[in-house]
């Protein structure tokens, strides 16, 4: 029997009469079902959510702390059932699902000491001028389908702690993990202030029209971050736009092919290469060019491609069948112009399962789609440089400026470039790494504000600065 998963709206779980199957990207079979809401469920959503914000809004910040620490242990004692869960329905191996519902527990604890602590602006014989944080009121939040639960809960837990209220919306290709996640702290937080809902791809822009929401947060594409930036306009709604990316990978002369081989393949294909700052363009130096893309092209034959609950599996199928066309189709385009490739490239259309080979291509031209374009699957692209001022040139030669990386053995000479790109994040000798201190967001058409950080978390908030005129008191 297919297991019905329910919404949390106002404390309550609710089904609907209409549902949507979630399918598992490994066997193309339905694991699940989940309620397909419209507007009517958005509007009862909303209004708990409205109803929730005076109480929720005037707790202490040390009151709205403690709920975000207990969501974030709850996610820790249920992390087994929800990594099992995200690797059904999402694909992705065991051990980087663990990692993801971990992560996501570990990142809710972190924002969770933030302060918003009132800023001083003018303390002086004739004034008293302070600078006050307060909520922005209900927040609309909206997921991709790469890393569901840590985005949900990066909404969710600066939301809560600003003293916003949140309606959330997962992505319909993997709401189950979220909505068992709902379940499990559907009494952690008053009825209201955490509502998450499922629905198709049309119910995002009931979301960000909707006249009672005040802020959207969304995590997704390009296209998508535009279509809401519109919608939002109408009321001038806050947004933070977390979306797509191109990053480059810089490797200078001097790296130790050995040593970044293994790392650069797993900066492309951890989570079959779907990830905003995944490395999608690597750039090796011509002097090191033959020997580092054999290493790493050596390294790719050992990797197993499979479903992601089955033991020894390191990259799983693609999500969803759309995704899965699109790096099809980038991959013919690359056959079609006759670039070459080191590995992978033919994928068997009788297996089920949205499976694609590791592929790696060697020196696409730099018009090349699959160069030019995010390709967020487990296809990746070496080029070959010859000079710092060309790469550099090349990889800022893009729409978008998520992250990038620099591989040197000269740290000093890896900051030198990282302070020439065009990127919201620099790895110099890593990557993926994200600090749930420090703001992460996109420069160029990656990006709007920020996530994480004192700085995301000022985005659920407006500022209110109030003066009082000493020595003038009319009394
Ligand atoms: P998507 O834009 O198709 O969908 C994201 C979410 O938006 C889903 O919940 C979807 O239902 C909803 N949506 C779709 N159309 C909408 C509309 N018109 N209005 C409002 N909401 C709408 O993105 P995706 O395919 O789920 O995710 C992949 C993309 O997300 C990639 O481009 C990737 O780089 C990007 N991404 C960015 C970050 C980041 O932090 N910058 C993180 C993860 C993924």
């Amino acid at each position: 029997m297919i297991t019905q998963y329910k919404n949390l709206i106002n404390g309550q779980m609710i089904s609907t009469d209409s549902m949507l199957d979630v399918v598992n990207p490994a066997n193309e079979e339905v694991i699940g079902q989940v309620p397909s809401c419209g507007e009517a469920e958005l509007n009862e959503a909303v209004a708990a959510a409205r109803a929730a914000f005076p109480a929720w809004s005037k707790k202490s910040i040390d009151e709205r702390r403690a709920v975000v620490q207990a969501i974030s242990a709850t996610i820790k004692e249920n992390s087994d059932e929800l990594f099992r869960l995200l690797t059904a329905e999402q694909g992705k191996p065991h051990a980087q699902a663990q990692g993801e519902i971990i992560g996501a527990s570990m990142m809710a604890g972190a924002q969770s000491t933030l302060d918003l602590d009132d800023e001083i602006n003018e303390d002086s014989e004739e004034r008293l001028s302070r600078t006050r944080r307060v909520p922005v009121g209900v927040v609309g939040g909206i997921v991709p389908w790469n890393f569901p639960v840590m985005m949900a809960v990066q909404k969710i837990a600066p939301a809560l702690l600003s003293g916003c209220t949140i309606v959330l919306k997962p992505s319909p290709f993997t709401p189950l993990t979220t909505l068992r996640l709902a379940e499990l702290i559907k009494d952690v937080a008053p009825a209201g202030v955490v509502n998450i809902l499922t629905g198709e791809d049309s119910l995002g822009p009931l979301i960000t029209g909707h006249p009672d929401i005040d802020k959207i947060t969304f995590t997704g594409s390009t296209a998508t971050g535009k279509k809401i930036m519109e919608g939002a306009s109408k009321d001038l709604k806050r947004i933070t736009l977390e979306l797509g990316g191109n990053d480059a990978s810089i490797v200078l002369p001097d790296a130790n092919v050995e040593k970044v081989a293994e790392q650069l393949f797993w900066s492309s294909f951890t989570n079959a290469g779907q990830i905003c700052v995944a490395a999608k363009r690597i750039y090796i130096h011509e002097d090191i060019y033959d020997e580092l893309s054999a290493a790493i092209a050596e390294y790719a034959k050992h990797v197993k491609v499979g479903d992601g609950a089955q033991q020894g599996t390191a990259v799983g199928p693609i999500q969803n069948k759309k995704q899965y066309d699109r790096v099809l189709e980038l991959v013919q385009d690359a056959k079609d112009n006759g670039y070459k490739f080191l590995v992978g490239g033919d994928h068997d259309p009788d297996v089920p399962g949205y499976y694609m080979p590791i592929t790696i291509l060697d020196n696409p031209p730099e018009d090349a789609r699959i160069v030019a374009e995010e390709q967020f699957g487990p296809v990746m692209p070496l080029m070959k440089f010859s000079t710092e001022d060309e790469v550099i040139q090349r990889a800022n030669d893009s729409e978008y400026g998520l992250a990038g990386a620099v591989w040197t053995a000269n740290p000093d000479k890896g900051v030198e470039i990282a302070e020439k790109l065009e990127t919201g994040t620099v790895w110099v000798n890593e990557f993926l790494h994200l600090s749930p201190f420090a703001p992460f967001g996109g420069h160029k058409q990656s990006g709007f504000g920020a996530e994480y950080g004192k700085e995301g978390l000022l985005e659920f908030t407006y500022p209110q600065v109030i003066t009082v005129k000493k020595n003038n008191v009319p009394a």
